[in-house]
This record gives C-alpha cells, structure tokens and sequence, in this order.
C-alpha cells in the first residue's frame, strides 16, 4: 500500500500551495527581501532530513546516529566559508533575527550600549529598535542617514560612537539603496574600542557575486539571512573571526537554541554551491544593473527616487510626488500583479501605517530572467497604476499584461508544483 500524497491527506493546504505556486509564477515579485530558490534548494528543505535531531556540533552531538548529519554540516560551514572567505561559520540559526541575537549574546552583557542603525533609516528591527528584545535587554543609541543625501551619516555615528561608546556597534540595513562602507565603520568601532557586526542579510547574494563589497574581512562577526539575495533556504548565519567562534558557537547552542534544522543546513549547503559560479556572479551583476535601470525608469514617472539611484537590488521610491501614498499605491500596485510593501522614507512626515514611499527590490525578477527592458516595462506599470489607482479596469488589464510577461520568463523551482 502506497502512502498517500499531501493532495489526499490534506486537499485544503494542497489547494493552498498550489494557489501559491501559481501566484509566485503570475505576479511580479518586488518585495526586496524575497527570491525563488531553485528547485535542487526545495528539494533538500523538502526532505527527510527534517526527521532528526542533533543538538550540538558536528562530532559533538548530544544524539547518536548523526553521520549523514554531521557531514551535510562540516560541507555547508566549509562552504560557507570558502565563497565568503571566513575564518568560521555557524550554519545553525533559524533566521535572521535569532543570528543577530545571538551576536549579542556572545559579545555583550545585558545593559551594554549597542550602535545600530535607526528601523526609520533603514536598519533591522534587531538593530536595537524599542518594540524589539534587542532594544529592551540592552541599551540602544541608534543613528541615522543625512537628510539631504538619503545616505548613512557615518560623522553621525562617530559622534555618537565617541559620546556612547557602545560595546558594538551595528552595520547592515533592511531598506538601504546605496554601497555601504564597512571598512569606515571599522575605523569608528576601533577608534572607541567597539566590536564590528555587519549584518548583510539583504546583500549577502551580492557580497557571494562580488557585486557588494564584503564586510568579511573588517567585521568581528557577519550576520546574515540565507534566504534574501543569497538566493536559499530560509534560515540564518553567522561568519566570525577566529577569536569569536568560540563564544558564538557557544551562544547558538546551548545559549539560544536547541536542535538545528538539519533539512535547512542542506538547503543551505546547495544554495552555496550555486552562489559559487559565475552564473551567480553574472546574477548579482545583473540586480545591481536592472535596479539602476529601474531607479532611472521610475524616476522617469515622477517619483521620487530615495538617494538618486541604486548600489544594489533595492530602490526605495517616494510616492508622493505623484500625489499618492505608500499603502494605497502599495495596494493598488497587488491588484494589478506588480507585489511590494509600503515602506517609510527617511524623515518621513508620515505615519509608519500610510507612510510616503514603497520599498522595491530586483532578486527575485532577476531570478527569472529579467533585465533592464523589463524593469522599465515595470516602472511604466507603476506610474499607469498611481495615475489610477482606484480604476479597476486598469488594473485588471495591467495585471493580464503582467501574467502574459511573466509567462516569459518561468521561475526557478516553480515548475515542481502545479
Ligand atoms: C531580514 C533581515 C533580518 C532578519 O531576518 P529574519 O530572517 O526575517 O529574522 C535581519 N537583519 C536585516 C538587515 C534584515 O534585512
């Protein structure tokens, strides 16, 4: 007797990853931070490898029968460590979030000062943003961008560096356009004795492909997502120096989590060794490439375009020139299959639940083939959409053009489902 399939035991959440499968491959995915993983990366996260625990680290585990684990662990740390050029990796962190907690952890005691940049300029809510534990448990100062150029305000973070003297100070952003220059901030946390932890969870892709300065060899630790351009599973990851790994190690586990997600580690060592080729350099190159095409594009169509331009694989517009906010151009955007989020601007005169800009992101179209004519076919979408964003005809028709688009260009990993 066979086993029966998820579409006979559960017809409900089937249908629903169907729907989804047919939503990722008919719209246009613009969320800065999402991407589509191939079809070898769902497979490993797919896989019964999700069946075992093993709490520890390789050779060290705290169950037996961990021989296939313990070398799809050493093949994604090694890896991990050869495209970044790290002394050492820890591949255990759920996601984003909990890696960066776990830097603080092992570096800090709680009430230390950390130096993070400000959620509203750009940076992470684990930057030591109020409303987060890293804001809560230790004493935050947050900097921001100068408000002219839209870029980070790195005497800013010097003043206050010099002033606070933080115990680290934290560099990276969630909705940052620009090169960010890590190298400078290594300079502050010397000056005033602070470790360095950059978090490239939304470059990460771009670091692997040489298309973002790496922040490897000048952070105390690198934090990261593997989900974001880094084109993985979704999970987390931290790279450190030798004198670190130790403490971090130790603050992953047993400090903050127990039994890794070995079904993700394997997804993750795939997603390492694609970001090894130069196919994957030529990918990076070309996000960078599309998202100054698209910056040039929407500025074409009177918005207003965060800093001028893009350095990576995010555009982060203001809407408001064109008479329309965030939320509701955010909305009327989903309609017409064009999906990104409202997001504030820097010094935004706005409320964060209607704020002035959409934040944009080029990974995941340029994942399925897209190149610089397509992003200025979107930005032409986008200024048809705030023009009208009310009238469900255009927005009906837009998003049938957009399906006859997407059609074009087949997605990695979709054509498993459906
Ligand atoms: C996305 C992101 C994170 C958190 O990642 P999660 O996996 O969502 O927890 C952390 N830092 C930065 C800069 C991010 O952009």
């Amino acid at each position: 007797m066979t086993e029966p399939s998820l579409h006979e035991t559960d017809p409900e959440i089937h249908r629903l990853i169907d729907a989804e499968a047919t939503r990722q491959r008919e719209q246009i995915r613009l969320i800065a931070s999402e991407n589509y993983v191939s079809r070898a990366v769902l497979e490993a996260t797919g896989s019964v490898l999700t069946n075992k625990y093993s709490e520890g680290y390789p050779g060290r585990r705290y169950y037996e029968g961990q021989v296939n684990i313990d070398a799809i662990e050493r093949l994604a740390a090694d890896r991990a460590c050869a495209l970044f050029g790290a002394d050492h990796a820890n591949v255990q962190p759920y996601s984003g979030s909990p890696a960066n907690l776990a830097v603080y952890t092992a570096l800090l005691e709680p009430g230390d000062t950390i130096l993070g940049m400000s959620l509203t300029a750009g940076g992470h809510l684990t930057h030591g943003w109020k409303v987060s534990a890293t804001g809560r448990f230790w004493n935050a100062v947050q900097y921001g961008v100068c408000r002219d150029t839209g870029l980070i305000d790195y005497d800013e973070v010097q003043r206050l560096a010099r002033e606070h003297r933080p115990r680290i100070i934290v560099c990276g952003a969630t909705a940052y356009p620009r090169t960010i220059d890590f190298p400078r901030f290594r300079a502050i946390a010397d000056e005033v004795g602070a470790f360095l932890l950059a978090d490239m969870a939304h470059i990460a892709g771009l670091v692997a492909g040489g298309a973002h300065p790496s922040p490897v060899p000048v952070a105390d630790v690198v934090s990261t997502t593997t989900h974001k351009t880094l084109r993985g599973p979704r999970g987390g990851m931290l790279l450190c120096k030798e004198a670190h790994k130790k403490a971090i190690d130790r603050a992953v586990f047993p400090g903050l989590q127990g039994g890794p997600h070995n079904h993700t580690t394997a997804a993750l060592a795939v997603a390492l060794t694609e970001a090894s080729t130069q196919a994957f350099r030529d990918y990076s190159a070309q996000i960078v490439a599309n998202s100054r095409a698209f910056a040039r594009a929407l500025e074409a169509e009177g918005f207003g375009v965060v800093t001028g331009g893009s350095d990576n694989h995010l555009v982060l517009i203001d809407a408001t020139p064109r008479g329309i906010t965030g939320k509701p151009l955010a909305k009327a955007m989903a309609r017409a299959g064009l999906v990104a989020n409202y997001n504030n601007i820097p010094f935004d005169p706005r409320p964060p639940m209607d704020p002035s800009g959409v934040r944009l992101g080029t990974a995941a179209v340029t994942s399925r083939g897209f190149r610089e004519g397509e992003l200025e076919q979107v930005a032409r979408w986008m200024g048809a959409v705030a023009g009208a964003p009310d009238d469900t005809t255009t927005l009906e028709r837009i998003a049938a053009e957009v399906r006859d688009l997407c059609a074009g260009f087949p997605a990695p990993g979709l054509h498993t489902s459906a």
